[in-house]
């Protein structure tokens, strides 16, 4: 689904990933979970595009369901794969850094199997080590298809990053916004932040460079973005982060 100019939605339900379109060429934001490349292949020809026409592939987090098979693409295809430099080490396999939360309320929840389940089935419970990164900074501008610029925001990880096509008024925002929490189901524009939080907490930033900018999250739904999500109740609990197998 196209969701911006040359902007493409690619969704197996749960964490989508975008193709960028420029010039015959393409860079891939998130690769979705480890058994999504196929969904990334069978849909090339609906483009007129073929795998050789991606040139980069930008990692917002790293995180199992957004890192999935960027290391496929990157030895399949010669795509060299971007992530932020606080979140290089993590997506090359080293051990990610404390979280905050617990995994108790979701419990509950079917929305939460379903993800889970989701998840499992896609092969994104365990973080698949991408063996080469080039990392970017905030406020960088990276020379492949769309010519992104680097928004920095961390909270959900170290490295969280937003991504601004200034041109065309799209900004793709991995897991720092959502509009539906995919743990309970709930709709509303949200931070991932309650999902999983680096520790110690970090709050987001550069709040002036979403404005006027058109929305577009790798959490489900948030291409058109849903109502605006209730206030907390005084006193109500923050949500907890889910269990690890999630947060990977
Ligand atoms: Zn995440």
């Amino acid at each position: 689904m196209q969701v911006g100019e040359g902007v493409h939605r690619l969704t197996p339900g749960v964490c989508n990933f975008y193709l960028i379109e420029d010039g015959g060429k393409l860079a891939l934001v998130d690769a979705g979970a480890p058994r999504d490349w196929d969904l990334l292949v069978q849909t090339l020809p609906a483009l007129g595009r073929r795998l050789e026409d991606l040139e980069a592939v930008l990692i917002s987090h790293a995180h199992s369901d957004h890192t999935g098979f960027a290391e496929r693409a990157r030895t399949t295809a010669g795509a060299p794969v971007w992530i932020h430099q606080a979140d290089a080490a993590v997506a090359k396999g080293a051990k990610p850094g404390k979280n905050d939360g617990k995994a108790r309320s979701y419990l509950l929840r079917v929305e939460f199997y379903r993800t889970l389940f989701s998840l499992t089935r896609r092969g994104a419970t365990k973080l698949i080590p991408i063996r080469e990164v080039s990392t970017f900074g905030d406020g960088e501008m990276l020379e492949v298809p769309g010519r992104p610029r680097v928004v920095h925001a961390p909270g959900h990880t170290p490295g969280s990053a937003a991504l601004l096509l200034e041109g065309r008024r799209v900004l793709l925002t991995g897991d720092v916004l959502a509009t539906r929490n995919p743990l309970t189901g709930r709709v509303g524009r949200r931070s991932c932040r309650r999902v999983s939080t680096a520790t110690p907490r970090r709050r987001l930033g550069h709040s002036t460079s979403w404005t006027g900018s058109r929305l577009t999250s790798s959490c489900p739904a948030m291409a058109s973005p849903g109502p605006k999500a209730p206030p907390r109740p005084r006193g109500w609990p923050e949500q907890p982060a889910p269990p690890s197998v999630l947060r990977r």
